[in-house]
C-alpha cells in the first residue's frame, strides 16, 4: 500500500465532472495527460477498462499487469499494462491504498449466479459498459469487454489464495490519479451493485478530473 497524495488542482483540471451512481463514461485521453478519479462519498466500486485509443484490439491485461509487478493489488507506481506489454496508465497518486483487478464486472448472468435469478434484471456493469461503448464509439462492443480494474473495490487474497469481497477500505474524497502514458481509451461503469458488500450496498457518484500534461507533475508522499 503507497499513499500518495497529488499536487494537481482541481482548479486548473480541464474537465471536471460528475458520474452519477450506476452511470457510464467514456472518453480518449491524450499521452500525459492525467486522470483523477474521486470516491466522493466512500466505498464506491468503479469498474475501468482502458484500450490503445489507435487500436482497442489492444486492450488491459490484468494478467500481465499482475505478473510484471509481482503483486495482484494496484496503488501508486502500477504500469497498467497492455495485452501487448505497453504501458497503458500508470498510477501517480492514490490515497486509497489498494484497487482491485481480479474480481471482474457484475453482469446479468453473475447476479443470478450470485445472489437470486430474479436479480437478473438489475442494473450491472457488463450492461453499463455496452451502452457507454454504443453510445460513444463505433467499432468496439462485447467482445472488448474484458478482465478489468475495480477502483476502490477491496478484493483481499486468504492464505489459500482464495478471494474474498470484503467492506471497502475507501472513504469519502480519497482518489486515484492516473497518468496516460499512450493515447488511451478509458470505459467507466460506476458500479450499480445493490447485492455486493464492495460498495457497501449503496452505489454512490464519482467525481473525474483530467489535466494536461505539462501540469502533470509526479505526486508527492503523503504527510
Ligand atoms: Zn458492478
Amino acid at each position: 500500500m503507497a499513499l500518495v497524495a497529488s499536487k494537481l488542482e482541481p482548479a486548473q483540471a480541464m474537465v471536471d465532472e460528475v458520474i452519477e451512481a450506476g452511470h457510464g463514461w467514456t472518453r480518449r485521453i491524450e499521452a500525459g495527460q492525467v486522470v483523477r478519479i474521486v470516491d466522493l462519498e466512500g466505498n464506491q466500486a468503479v469498474d475501468t477498462l482502458f484500450y490503445n485509443a489507435a487500436d482497442p484490439s489492444e486492450r488491459y491485461s490484468a494478467v500481465d499487469t499482475i505478473r510484471e509487478q509481482g503483486n495482484v493489488y494496484l496503488s501508486t507506481g502500477t504500469r497498467l499494462l497492455s495485452s501487448e506489454g505497453n504501458p497503458l496508465v500508470t498510477i501517480v497518486a492514490d490515497t486509497c491504498g489498494r484497487h482491485d483487478t481480479l474480481g471482474g464486472a457484475c453482469a446479468a448472468e453473475s447476479n443470478q449466479v450470485r445472489y437470486a435469478l430474479e436479480k437478473r434484471y438489475m442494473h450491472n456493469c457488463r450492461d453499463t459498459f455496452l451502452l457507454a461503448l454504443a453510445c460513444c464509439t463505433h467499432d468496439m462492443g462485447k467482445r472488448d469487454l474484458t478482465a478489468n480494474v475495480n477502483f476502490f473495490m477491496n478484493v483481499p487474497l486468504t492464505k489459500e489464495g482464495g478471494l474474498t469481497f470484503e467492506d471497502g477500505i475507501s472513504g469519502p474524497d480519497r482518489y486515484v490519479e492516473l497518468r496516460a502514458e499512450m493515447a488511451v481509451r478509458i470505459l467507466i461503469s460506476n458500479c450499480p451493485q445493490l447485492n455486493n458488500p464492495c460498495n457497501a450496498y449503496n452505489p454512490t457518484p464519482i467525481r473525474i478530473l483530467i489535466w494536461n500534461g505539462p501540469l502533470a507533475a509526479p505526486g508527492v508522499a503523503a504527510g
